[in-house]
């Protein structure tokens, strides 16, 4: 089945065929049926499978059927839990919708209130929001989402491990019973399906690759690194491919940092991400990514949902993480859609218990990258970091004094 092939207005179809979009993906064919038909969807889908496009294609479709002239009160509610996802989603509705006359904006906190009180002002359709700005504009009067039509929550296990239970709940007593709900979450637990069942009736259920959450088209490898050769591993390989689009996902803003200063100094180019660094600053940050200008970007798992950078070649695991379930996020920062991606982890000898955990949670094991102990010393000792003078003669005193193996 093609996207020309469905009963969706013709000037969506236009769009989708200039964006690339021929062929819906899996979440895409499972859902966009269900929700056009006017039903309440629950998904289970990892991150990168296109299931935002899987509710913004019949949501825009239906809203723009049914015209309401005049009215200004918002129609559709996506509710997110991070800003880059608020921005990024709003992106799709608006690039989805461009010939219709969907207005969609996305609305979150860490920026000035005024601009964004005027647009509401103005009206629109579709509002992509965090709650903590949403609530605030509805206490202002601002905003007015009673007579909502769709509510969308998205990466619904990531909100609420941020703790945005009882905004949700709140939201709830703000909009009308009658409504389409759409519940998206990239993992199931009980908490989750409690929460569930709590906005959805009887809702069409779907899963994506239950078995294997991590996206099928993705290669996988992991190399044993010790923890500080890390540093001399990333510069090798960002230097052999130097045209390619790479994320690098470390533990803490510290370690990120200080990764950024290392590549510096071997004459890589690389840009931090993290909590750390302001709001406004993040965006611009991630618009360098997303157009090529910077192609390195070093991050903690704060930015491991939310990204889509469709032309992304690799992600690696600088660090891996210290909690399974961020793998799975981290990659699917590749791979997206239809594409192929390549993820790499470094794992030190501390790490193996997480890479245990990582291949317990995903049901498989990862490859591994073999590295010969001459190609590990070579990768080392080629590196242009001045740091590493005294380990080349630790090397060498160590095989004049045929103690290489203890080595
Ligand atoms: P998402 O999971 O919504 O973040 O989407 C992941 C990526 O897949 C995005 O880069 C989309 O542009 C891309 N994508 C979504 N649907 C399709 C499609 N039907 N054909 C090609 N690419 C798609």
């Amino acid at each position: 089945m093609k996207f020309s092939d469905y009963n969706i207005s013709p000037l969506i179809k236009e769009q989708l065929a200039i964006m690339g979009f021929n062929k819906p993906t899996d979440i895409q064919f499972k859902a966009i049926k269900h929700i056009l038909d006017g039903e309440d969807v629950m998904a289970v889908a990892q991150t990168g499978t296109g299931k935002t496009a899987a509710f913004a294609i019949p949501v825009i479709d239906k809203l723009e059927s049914r015209n309401r002239k005049g009215y200004k009160g918002i129609r559709c509610l996506v509710m997110v839990p991070t800003r880059e996802l608020a921005k990024q989603i709003s992106g799709v509705f608006n690039e989805i919708g461009k010939r219709t006359r969907i207005k969609t904006f996305g609305l979150f906190g860490g920026v000035e209130q005024e601009q964004q009180i005027r647009t509401l002002d103005n009206g629109l359709d579709v509002l992509v929001t965090t709650p903590g700005r949403m609530f605030d504009l509805i206490s202002q009067g601002h905003l007015d989402i009673s007579k909502l039509e769709f509510l969308v929550l998205d990466e619904a296990d990531l909100m609420l491990d941020l703790g945005f239970m009882k905004d949700i709940q709140d939201v709830m007593k703000h909009i009308p019973n009658r409504r389409q709900t759409l519940f998206f979450t990239a993992t199931i637990s009980k908490k989750i399906k409690s929460l569930a069942y709590t906005v959805v009736r009887e809702a069409i259920r779907i899963q994506i690759s239950p078995k294997n959450p991590v996206a099928k088209n993705i290669d996988h490898a992991v190399a044993f690194v010790d923890m500080d050769d890390k540093r001399f591993f990333l510069e090798n390989i960002l230097k052999e491919y130097e045209e390619k689009q790479f994320i690098v996902f470390a533990r803490t803003k510290v370690r990120v940092e200080r990764i950024v200063a290392a590549m510096q100094r071997v004459g890589v180019k690389s840009e931090a991400l993290h909590g750390g660094i302001e709001q406004k600053e993040r965006f611009v940050i991630l618009d360098r990514f997303r157009s090529g200008e910077n192609k390195v970007l070093i991050t903690t798992d704060v930015a491991s949902r939310g990204i889509d950078i469709p032309t992304m070649d690799y992600v690696i695991n600088y660090d891996l993480p210290d909690d399974a379930e961020n793998y799975v996020h981290r990659c699917g920062r590749t791979g997206r859609g239809n594409k192929k991606g390549q993820a790499l982890s470094f794992c030190s000898e501390a790490e193996k218990p997480l890479l245990e955990a990582i291949e317990a949670y995903t049901g498989e094991e990862i490859e591994q990258y073999e590295i010969s102990k001459d190609d590990y010393m070579d990768i080392l000792n080629d590196s242009d970091d001045g740091s590493y003078d005294w380990k080349k003669l630790l090397d060498k005193s160590n095989i004049e004094d045929g103690t290489e193996d203890e080595w």
